[in-house]
Formats: structure tokens, sequence, C-alpha cells
């Protein structure tokens, strides 16, 4: 009796073993997912002018924006197949991860912090962390940073850069680059520092306001994808969308209508 009951413990024990190791379900591929659902939902900046932005007419426009219907176009064939949703620089990887979008295309830079935690596509841009001040402030490079008011946007590279450039600065932090700008314009700050390409949008409406010559780093943007085996065909397709882009000149084109 007492071997029958130690038995059966035993198969109990075994069977709720193989029931916790049950293998997980396979997860459907995320480029089949998009191309059943006909559209594709991407995270895009709407504070990032020319990047990505709202207009007067509170459409959705930019460099990132385009680029996502050529994705479009290339996996659905029509660029409107595209559902846009807002990302910032500090909830983009969260917005990712949780599924929330399927991919990110907001001026994110490839790094290798970043590469651990989501993939990337090739890079289809490259920037440079530049500093913007007062037409009339002394300030002349980043050295002039320490122990003045530096605004940056939470969770960009520009933060964790400048914290190691000009250990001494004050740093400024925002959620969002217009709240920054804002900052900078109601004197909070004695100079703003992000990726040339989102300062030359402000600069390039504001005439009280300048970006120094120099850069300070090389931000090549790519296209962020959750980091899953589901989303390797993806990854890959938009690989190959970029490539054609880049060989048939649509990225150029795109380059030339945003960045002047
Ligand atoms: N490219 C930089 C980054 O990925 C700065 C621009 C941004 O905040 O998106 O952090």
């Amino acid at each position: 009796m007492k071997k029958f009951l130690l038995a059966t413990l035993s198969l109990m024990i075994f069977l709720t073993g193989c029931g916790l190791n049950k293998p997980k379900e396979p997860q459907q591929d995320t480029l089949d997912k998009i191309k059943s659902r006909g559209k594709i939902i991407v995270g895009v900046k709407y504070d990032s002018k020319p990047f990505g932005f709202l207009d007067e007419n509170n459409q959705i426009q930019g460099f990132d924006v385009d680029v996502a219907r050529e994705i479009a176009k290339y996996i659905l064939g029509d660029p409107n197949a595209v559902e846009f949703k807002q990302v910032t620089a500090s909830n983009r990887i969260f917005m990712l991860t949780s599924d929330a979008v399927d991919v990110v295309i907001a001026t994110m830079t490839i790094n290798p912090k970043r590469l651990e935690v989501v993939d990337f596509s090739q890079p289809y841009y490259i920037a440079g962390q530049a500093i913007m001040i007062p037409k009339n402030s002394p300030i002349r490079g980043i050295k002039d940073l320490n122990n003045r008011k530096v605004i940056i946007v939470l969770g960009s590279t520009s933060e964790k850069n400048i914290r190691m450039m000009a250990p001494e600065a004050l740093i400024q932090g925002f959620r969002t680059y217009n709240d920054a700008f804002s900052a900078l314009k109601a004197d909070r700050g004695d100079a703003m520092t992000t990726d040339d390409s989102i300062l030359y949008g402000f600069a390039g409406s504001d005439s009280s306001y300048k970006i120094l010559p120099d850069r300070y780093t090389k931000e090549p943007y790519g296209i962020a994808i959750k980091k899953s085996p589901e989303t390797e065909t993806l990854r890959m397709t938009i690989d190959e969308a970029l490539y054609q882009m880049q060989h048939n000149g649509t990225l150029n084109r795109i380059k030339h209508k945003w960045v002047k």
C-alpha cells in the first residue's frame, strides 16, 4: 500500500512538472500579424520637427513619418496602411516591449545599451549632438556648459552624453522636446542640447536661437523592433525596404524634403 501511495505521489509530481515545463505556445510571426491586420502600427514622435511633428492641421508629418509610409508601401503595398502612435524619448522602448506598437521610428539612435533590449534596422540617417543657445549667449562650446543650466529631454542619448562631457552642468530634464524648448524660451536654462536634426527644427522657426558649430557625437538612427524570434522576418523585411529606398533614391528624396 505504502509503495502504491509513493508511486501515485511520484506520478503526480512528474505530471505537475510536465505541466510546468510545457513548451510555450509559438507566437504568431509579427510580419504575418501586420499583413493579416492590414496595417503597421508605428511609434513616432509628435515633438521632433522635422522628423515627427503635428502640422497646423494636426496631421502627423516628417522624415520618420515618410519612412514609415515607405515601409508600409513595401510590406502592404499601400503607404497609408499605417497607424501612428505617439512615443517620447523615455517611453519608446516600453511601447515596443509592451506590444503597443510594431516598430518605433523616432529619431532613435542605435547604441549598444539599447541593443541589449531591442533590435534595430540598418541606420537610415546620421545626426550629431549639438548645442543650441540664445543668440546673445556667451557660451561657445561644451566646456562652457559646466555650472550652467542645460536643458535636455529625459531618456535621450544627449542626456547621458552631457552628464559625461560636462559633468558640472546643471541638468534640467523635460519629457518632451516642446516642453524643453518652452523652458529655454522662458529662460529656465542657458542652453539646450540634443541631436542637430531636432535643434534645426526649433532654431529654424525662431531666429532668437542659434546652433553652435561643433558636433559631439554620431547618432545613427535606426528603426527599433521588439527583440524576439517572432520579429526576425519583420526586421529582415524592413532592412530590405531600407536597402531598396537607399538604392532607388527614395531615402535621399525624403532627406532633401525635410533636412535643409
Ligand atoms: N537620437 C537621440 C536618442 O535616440 C536623441 C533624440 C531623441 O531623444 O530621440 O536619444
